[in-house]
């Protein structure tokens, strides 16, 4: 499974294999955020989940937060 996927945080983006979101959302997401999401460790499945939760509820990019 090597090919870019459908972005789930906007309509048009592709992000690449093992990505979570294209660039340009991934750039717009709090650094805080991104610092825990680049952490891969036993949470990691958990934050990911926080991520997709918050995207299917509408939260802009710029107000996901991230706890785990
Ligand atoms: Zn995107």
């Amino acid at each position: 499974m090597s090919a870019a996927t459908r972005c789930p945080g906007c309509p048009s983006g592709m992000k690449g294999p093992g990505k979570y979101l294209c660039l340009g959302c991934w750039n717009t997401l709090p650094m805080a955020s991104r610092r825990l999401l680049n952490r891969r460790d036993s949470r990691a499945f958990a934050r990911l989940r926080q991520l997709h939760t918050q995207l299917d509820r509408g939260v802009p990019l710029t107000d996901i937060r991230i706890t785990a």
